[in-house]
């Protein structure tokens, strides 16, 4: 039975019976970052039994995790943060345009202390399975300490940057050193001083990190397999005047978010690089090289992102930089990508990355020229040589989008395991849920998100709790969607990327970065605001394409 409309309340009686049993709530929350805390809050807010859970010992989610040295936002502070709340943006001060991990940790803390989350919030809790019982209507969510929780609604908020992955090199087991991943890094200090020490992956997290290593260890080495158009992050200090500015334009700057494809403050051009001279053109690279942030992938011509020839122009601009600054013309050009045009993937940002080539004791591997064939006792074989190493560090990314979800063994109607349902990529309706996995939802999940995460969670997240309070306040047992939506969804999702420059990558919102995984488009290409347009059309047609039982 398909859903009439939503409704405007917000209140919901829970039964009294069921606040007596600690372990049974109206829903289970899984991840404590960003999105997860918003949903806990939404949820509470509206008065329902709900429960939190999250492995780490503290909140952050991948702002807990992430806490390697160099580990910052790529997204103005500002713009990354939570807008619904007043009090929080005008009780927080940034201290910088792109804050460091510690700093975000400290702010994701300080709205869960402030927004009142804490005694909902159960830490050190990882999800081992959850398995829709078709018989109760209920969600039967285990952990790995062997807790069982029984929940009518099963939310996840697990990030789509946060299953880490490592290479399939056989024989990590027999390395006795010290080894790390950058998205599992630990909370003692890790010091490189007087190692060496290998690096391996030069994505966001390698490049952010690896200027760090090269300062301390008395040798690097970095295990290249592709280079990235890396630009400058031309990060600063945030003044109090420009703080108190960017309380005064709070509403402004969340406009612009809301108005921008990305999600971020930063919007293309309103122009075409075959407008303007070669000379202007490359007049503007250089203005967008010296600007902060991902101004270079978002603030472009518009023709940047769309274009072969265009793009190629300013592969040529950036290859002519990183040319400029490494000293050594062979490592300079093997730093140069040439599979992928700039933005093709989601570049990562640097402060003094290319300068680190230039130091003695740093060493660029190409792992293209020379393959890993093992981890061995002392250090990493390759096809060439053993490298002896006192550590070695992983920021070998993730298995994106889908890895957070499927690795809790999720299990839906008739037996149905998530990961088998995904296994030629995701299928959902909206983003949102999937065929025979009712009362499922997933926010920040496969096929919805792109660009600045919270921006687009957010509306995920007053969506969800607005369809939950819909399917209590109408005494339905189950809300789930149908194949032919999901159908629907993948041919619209699939359509927004075809015929782009980013289909033709192998990056990771492919799942090409992880060996054996079938190709499939993870994210959503068609910009925030259609995203946004296209959930709440769905909820004003009285959730249509979702089916709602009793
Ligand atoms: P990533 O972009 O997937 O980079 C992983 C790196 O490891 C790549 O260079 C990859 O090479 C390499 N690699 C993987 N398996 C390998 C193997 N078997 N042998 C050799 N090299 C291997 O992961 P990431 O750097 O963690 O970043 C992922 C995403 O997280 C970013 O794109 C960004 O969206 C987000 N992130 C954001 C921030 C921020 O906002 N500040 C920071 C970090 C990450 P290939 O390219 O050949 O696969």
């Amino acid at each position: 039975m398909s859903g009439t409309g939503p409704s405007e309340s917000t209140e919901v009686e829970t039964p009294d019976a069921r606040l007596e049993d600690d372990r049974t709530f109206d829903a289970i929350v899984v991840g404590a970052g960003i999105t997860g805390l918003h949903q806990l809050y939404r949820l509470q807010e509206a008065g329902l039994k709900v429960r939190l859970l999250d492995a780490g010992s503290g909140v952050g989610g991948v702002w807990y995790w992430n806490r390697y040295p160099g580990a910052r936002f790529d997204a103005e502070s500002y713009s990354y943060g939570y807008f619904f709340s007043e009090e929080l943006r005008n009780e927080w001060t940034w201290t910088e345009e792109y804050a460091g991990q510690p700093e975000i940790e400290r702010y994701l803390n300080f709205a869960a202390d402030r927004l009142g989350l804490r005694p909902n919030i159960q830490l050190n809790t990882r999800v081992a399975s959850a398995t829709f019982d078709e018989n109760e209507h209920v969600w039967i969510v285990t952990t790995e300490a062997g807790e069982v929780f029984r929940t009518t609604f099963f939310i996840t908020a697990v990030g789509i940057l946060s299953a880490p992955q490592f290479p399939r090199t056989p024989g990590l087991d027999q390395y006795s050193g010290e080894w790390y991943h950058t998205a599992l890094w630990p909370k003692e200090e890790v010091s490189f001083a007087g190692k060496r020490v290998a690096v391996i992956g030069t994505g966001s997290s390698g490049v952010q990190i690896i200027p760090f290593v090269a300062e301390d260890a008395e040798h690097l080495f970095v295990f290249q397999r592709t280079p990235n158009w890396v630009t400058p992050i031309n990060n600063f200090a945030i003044t109090a005047e420009r703080m108190a500015e960017i309380r005064a334009t709070s509403e402004a700057i969340y406009q612009a978010c809301l108005t921008s494809p990305s999600g971020s403050p930063h919007s293309p051009m309103n122009m075409l690089s075959t407008d303007v001279t070669p000379e202007e053109r490359d007049a503007q690279f250089e203005r967008l090289y010296q600007a902060p942030g991902l101004t270079m992938a978002l603030g472009n011509f518009r023709d940047i992102s769309r274009n072969q020839s265009a793009n190629a122009s300013l592969n040529a601009f950036l290859a002519n930089k990183i040319r400029s600054r490494v000293n050594d013309p062979e490592v300079a050009e093997k730093l140069i990508p040439t599979d992928h045009g700039f933005g093709q993937k989601r570049p990562p940002l640097e402060n003094g990355y290319f300068e680190v080539f230039n130091q003695p004791n740093v060493t660029l591997v190409s792992t293209v020229d020379e393959p890993m064939t093992s981890f061995t006792e002392k250090g990493i074989q390759t096809t060439e040589q053993e490298y002896e190493l006192d550590m070695i560090v992983f920021a070998t990314g993730f298995e994106a989008v889908t890895g957070s979800i499927t690795r809790m063994n999720i299990t839906g109607k008739g037996g149905q395991p998530l990961d088998e349902y995904w296994l030629d990529g995701p299928r959902t309706y909206l983003g949102l849920q999937s065929a025979n996995f009712p009362n499922l939802f997933y926010v920040g999940g496969p096929q919805s998100a792109a660009g600045t995460i919270p921006r687009i969670t957010e509306t995920q997240v007053d969506w969800v709790t607005e369809c939950i309070l819909y399917v209590l306040e109408n005494g339905y047992s189950e809300v789930t969607t149908t194949t032919a939506a999901e159908d629907e969804w993948n041919d619209h999702v699939n359509e927004g990327i075809k015929g782009t420059l980013q289909e033709t990558a192998s990056s990771w919102a492919f799942g090409s970065n992880v060996e054996g995984r079938r190709r499939a488009y993870l994210l959503y290409n068609g910009g925030q605001p259609q995203y946004r347009q296209k959930i709440a059309e769905a909820k004003d047609a009285g959730y249509a394409g979702f089916v709602f039982n009793k």
